[in-house]
């Protein structure tokens, strides 16, 4: 009953992909477009990383690997997430998987049920609701607000577990407003979920290191406490810009009760895609263990382009922006505008031949907001705030 086409027809889209895809129609139409839309980072992947896989190759990989991932590869996570958590987990709780996404895909699985309720930040990542939708669980918002910063506030987390909640679902630094949740609040609402045994943790950490202005993220991974009931996502993409070899892993709990988590999924693996291919687990290696100066100049790059990109939508006729600490995207409010987001969004790619996205394709909460990726170059930020500038100017 549970995974029927009716399932398949909850599920929803991540409408990204559909903004890259109008605007290289247009730009195939001969239009020049200025791409804000995609989260992915403009920058290739580090060539070391890129000769890994092609040295891979040729010693003859070619072929399954462990469908969890080579050991080799699970290593690396553990040396990585020691460097960047101080946290020492075994490569045994560590799943190598296609990308950030089968983490959630897995874990949203795990813990979705009709009668089951799952909390998930809104604003955010499209594919949380999509598939707590899917699962026939009740998909609840946990509210984002530009007054907070975009953070998760303890709070107001926790005042939304009902007996009835099965899993909740953080992100920080987010998508799709650069919020960062500091650590002080995560010290609260894990303090707060001590009262809630039931509950379980996805905390999707894939932009760990992407933080602005001192901030430093925050690893729900140190706190011991909730340690059996967490799952952490993370991955590769975003990184070391390698969202198309689709490369991401996660952590999983292990407990008496349950068992792995991690070989339940690595049994979901079996049945479903094996494995990641080898050459992209070679490159995984090498990305963690290789030199990080080409991810270092891609986040001072991100760093100026966030200055030029805040700067320039609040200097816009009722437009205001506040400064996103984390991530590579900005999520100014337009409210004052008077135009409905989507509506904005689809004038500014038609109109000015700017692609970015309406708020309300990342929740209930994204109505009044745009969200701007900043995986772009300055000159072409600089052409797009001009060309929005002159668009909204229009309209007046
Ligand atoms: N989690 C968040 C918050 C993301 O923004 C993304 C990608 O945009 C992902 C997960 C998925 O990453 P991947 O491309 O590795 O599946």
């Amino acid at each position: 009953m549970l995974h029927t086409i009716a399932a398949f027809d909850r599920l929803g889209e991540e409408n990204a992909f559909a903004v890259l895809a109008r605007a290289t129609a247009l730009a195939q139409q001969g239009r020049d477009i200025i791409n804000l839309g995609i989260g992915q980072p403009d920058f290739k992947t580090p060539n070391h990383i890129v000769e890994a896989a092609i040295k891979a190759l040729r010693d003859g990989h070619h072929g399954y690997t462990p469908a969890n991932g080579l050991l080799a590869t699970r290593e690396a996570v553990v040396r990585r997430t020691l460097t960047t958590t101080g946290i020492e987990v075994s490569a045994d709780d560590v799943m190598i998987m296609p990308g950030g996404k089968p983490t959630m895909f897995a874990a949203i699985l795990m813990f979705g049920e009709p009668g089951a309720d799952i909390l998930y930040p809104d604003p955010g990542f499209p594919i949380y609701r999509s598939m707590i939708e899917y699962t026939g669980a009740r998909p609840v918002p946990v509210p984002m607000r530009e007054e907070n910063g975009f953070a998760f506030s303890a709070e107001e987390t926790l005042s939304l577990i009902t007996p009835q909640t099965r899993l909740l679902i953080l992100n920080s630094p987010a998508n799709p407003t650069g919020g960062v949740t500091p650590r002080a609040e995560i010290e609260k609402l894990v303090k707060g979920l001590e009262a809630h045994p039931h509950v379980a943790v996805l905390s999707d950490e894939i932009y760990d290191v992407m933080t602005y202005d001192g901030e430093r993220h925050c690893s729900l991974l140190q706190f011991p406490e909730i340690r059996d009931r967490l799952i952490v996502l993370n991955g590769w993409s975003k990184t070391w810009a390698m969202t198309g070899w689709r490369m991401g892993w996660s952590i999983w709990p292990n407990k008496a009760e349950t068992g792995n988590l991690g070989d339940k999924v690595r049994k979901l693996a079996v049945n479903c895609w094996s494995c990641v291919n080898a050459p992209s687990q070679f490159a995984g290696i090498a990305a963690i263990d290789g030199p990080q100066d080409e991810v270092e100049a891609m986040m001072k790059a991100f760093d100026r382009r966030r200055k030029l990109v805040v700067e320039g939508m609040n200097g816009l006729p009722g437009i205001s922006c506040i400064t996103p600490k984390g991530a590579f995207y900005a999520f100014p409010n337009i409210a004052e505008t008077g135009w409905k987001a989507k509506k904005l969004a689809s004038a500014l790619l038609d109109e000015a031949g700017v692609a970015l996205i309406g708020g309300p394709d990342f929740g209930i909460l994204g109505e009044g907001y745009i969200r701007l990726s900043y995986a772009n170059s300055e000159e072409n930020i600089l052409r797009a705030l001009e060309r929005i500038e002159a668009f909204l100017e229009k309209q007046r």
